[in-house]
């Protein structure tokens, strides 16, 4: 396993970042994504709460997203609006010195301000599935140009019932795309969500005890 982000062959914008958060050392599930997604591999990912996975997506995603398209890219979905505005600060954070644009989308919050927003250019969607739908229905976003989805904490959006939603944007998205699900644990639901939706995935798995 590696043990230092420089391995990797991350231009300097993301190095930069790396730096100034203090990850110094690529946790363990960093070590064998980041390689992975480098290589455009589906990934299905399970490792305990805690482990770095936004980091261990996030890092190899903003190294291959194209600064100069002008929409949308990246789709990542959260299970809530709290978990939404975590990974949309993490990812801002990692791409600073990329200057990536990311965006937060979910309830209980102006719809019309995120749809303004969502007209600027954005590299990056991070959203709960309900007021994704709602701005799908309303031709307030553009998803036909997502070359990368996650799924994050699919156990939870499962678990609070959001299978239905989530495999409806799916059918909103490319079929060329890269799709990378996050859980902490597997229930026989995801390994159904993954045969699915997602292109020969590889399982990469990070025991709780270790
Ligand atoms: P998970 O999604 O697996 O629950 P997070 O991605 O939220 O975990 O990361 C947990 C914490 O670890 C966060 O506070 C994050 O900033 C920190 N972290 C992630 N990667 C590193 C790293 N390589 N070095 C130091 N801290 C890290
Ligand atoms: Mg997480």
């Amino acid at each position: 396993m590696s043990n230092s982000f420089q391995n990797f062959n991350l231009n300097p914008n993301l190095i930069k970042s790396l730096n100034v958060l203090n990850y110094n050392v690529p946790t363990p599930i960093q070590s064998l994504v980041i390689p992975a997604l480098l290589n455009h591999r589906d990934l299905v990912i399970k490792s305990k709460t805690g482990s770095g996975k936004t980091a261990a997506f996030s890092i190899p995603i903003i190294q291959h997203i194209k600064w100069d398209k002008r929409e949308p890219q990246v789709l990542v979905l959260t299970p809530t609006r709290e978990l939404a505005i975590q990974v949309k600060e993490d990812m801002f954070n990692i791409g600073r010195f990329s200057r990536i644009k990311v965006e937060a989308v979910y309830g209980k919050s102006s719809y019309e301000s995120q749809a303004k927003q969502l007209k600027q250019r954005t590299h990056v969607i991070v959203s709960t599935p309900g007021r994704l739908i709602d701005h799908i229905v309303n031709k307030t976003v553009d998803l036909s140009h997502i070359s990368a989805l996650v799924i994050d904490e699919a156990d939870e959006l499962l678990r609070m019932g959001f299978i239905d939603e989530v495999e409806r944007i799916i059918h909103f998205l490319p079929l060329k795309r890269l799709t990378i699900l996050l859980s902490a644990t597997m229930p026989t639901d995801i390994e159904k969500l993954s045969n699915l939706y997602m292109n020969n995935p590889e399982l990469i798995v990070i025991e709780d005890n270790e």
